[in-house]
């Protein structure tokens, strides 16, 4: 069985730990350098972006993390796990680094304040029924590179739990992407019970 790690300095840890057990792998959190040379991948789940940053830092993850990554180590960020993993981000805070890998840009906080949490039905080509999202002051975005594949987008309207917000003409976002063997998505997949993001992922890491 493959072992998959949960950062585990912030967020859903518990919940994520729960979700990979229950698709068949085995979980573990990682806190330190020698957990993480354990594991065969990682969840990088939700939180915020600017304290993960320092806490991988100040625990000394943040390099590794970053090596792991460019060795091909599969991660799954969800939510702030998703700005960690961009290439390029906007609306963050002066010095905010990320870990990078993945080629997008991610806009943090992009729902805006009116909708700083919702829930929405999302269509995914893998899966035969919709699935539903839990966003939390989410990014979405705004740019995929050539390699990367666009898994689910968010259509907005009063029946889709997601009000536009701002001037822009955009209905549709992208909350949900693949690049290789980096899987990213803005919404919090631990939190309705559903497994298979977290199933599609460790078939992910059962085929390399
Ligand atoms: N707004 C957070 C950030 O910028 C992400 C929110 C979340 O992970 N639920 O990091």
């Amino acid at each position: 069985k493959p072992v998959i790690g949960v950062f585990a300095l912030q967020g859903n840890v518990r919940e994520h730990v729960a979700m990979l057990t229950q698709v068949g792998v085995v979980a573990r959190p990682v806190r330190r350098p020698s957990e993480l040379a354990e594991v065969d991948a990682l969840v990088l789940p939700g939180g915020e972006s600017t304290t993960m940053d320092k806490l991988a830092r100040a625990f000394e993850l943040f390099e590794p993390l970053q090596k792991r990554i460019a060795d091909g180590m599969p991660v799954f960020g969800t939510c702030a796990g998703m700005i960690m993993l961009a290439d390029e981000i906007t609306g963050g805070i002066d010095g905010q680094e990320t870990l990078g890998g993945l080629d997008v840009t991610v806009r943090r906080n992009a729902f805006g304040r009116q909708v700083d949490s919702f829930e929405a039905d999302l269509d995914f080509a893998a899966f035969d029924t919709p699935y539903h999202a839990v966003f939390i002051r989410a990014p979405w975005v705004e740019r995929v590179g050539r390699e990367v594949e666009v898994l689910s987008t968010v259509r907005s309207g009063p029946d889709t739990g997601w009000d536009r917000v701002g001037p822009e003409a955009e209905h549709s976002r992208i909350v949900a992407v693949r690049h290789d063997r980096l899987l990213a998505t803005s919404f919090h997949p631990e939190m309705t019970g559903d497994a298979r993001l977290h199933g599609y992922f460790a078939e992910l890491v059962r085929d390399l």
